[in-house]
């Protein structure tokens, strides 16, 4: 077995094992291979291996990626931030995106999204106290860009993302992805019918499945330490 596959049953074991610890089921929590800075081939091992979700966060390098892999039946994941000119790329290539945060953003992609592919399956991320980056919407105005979004013909609202500072401490993990869930669980009470909490990486990821992530995005756990 390669480095990659038993990272990868590792991990799924892990996701497993969090999702009974909360009392949920582990078909319920889908795992996002995050190949950001890892070759082809490497995507190409965790898929033998039977992964078929990977993301991507740099736009150039993912197209070459995706290019190379063409041949495989991968469901492509856009993570990273997203400048007015690459929608169009980003429309074209990719079957989700995880990190909308200006309604500009959201207009573009669904103008451009191709009628021949299903909608843009669509996250918006959120900018909770402890974000990392300064990435995502701030959580007053999450609400409304939400329903201007869902209302956009080529894309379907599917959930929120967010990307907490990192913390070694499991209960600030857990409060960070609380805070989340708590916005998601908002917004379907006002009947947006969300079904996606991306939420969690490899540091974290066992919190985020405590709290309700029914998304996890994961890098480094599988694939080895990024090298910029
Ligand atoms: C890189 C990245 C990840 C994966 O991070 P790891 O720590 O390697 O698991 C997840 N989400 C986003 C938005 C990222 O940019």
């Amino acid at each position: 077995m390669t480095t990659i596959a038993s990272n990868l049953q590792v991990v799924r074991t892990a996701i497993s094992a969090a999702a009974v610890l909360a009392g949920r089921s582990a078909g319920d929590i889908s795992l996002l291979a995050v190949s950001k800075t890892f070759a082809a081939e490497e995507i190409r091992r965790a898929y033998l291996a039977g992964q078929t979700r990977f993301a991507e966060s740099y736009l150039q390098e993912a197209l070459e990626k995706l290019a190379v892999l063409q041949d495989l039946n991968i469901e492509w994941h856009f993570i990273g931030p997203i400048q007015s000119n690459k929608t169009r790329a980003v429309a074209e290539h990719f079957a989700w995106v995880h990190s909308v945060d200006r309604l500009k953003i959201a207009e573009r992609l669904s103008a451009q999204r191709p009628l021949h592919l299903p909608p843009l399956q669509i996250c918006l991320q959120v900018n909770i106290s402890h974000e990392a980056s300064k990435s995502g919407v701030s959580v007053g105005e999450v609400p409304e860009l939400a329903k201007v979004i869902a209302g956009l013909p080529n894309l379907a609202l599917r959930g929120l993302m967010a990307v907490p500072a990192p913390s070694e401490v499991y209960a600030e993990q857990r409060a960070a992805f609380a805070q989340l869930r708590e916005i998601f669980d908002g917004l379907n009470r006002q009947g947006m019918g969300l079904d996606t909490l991306s939420m969690g990486m490899s540091h974290d990821f066992t919190a985020a499945i405590a709290e309700g992530a029914t998304m996890v995005r994961v890098g480094s756990a599988i694939f080895g330490e990024r090298i910029y």
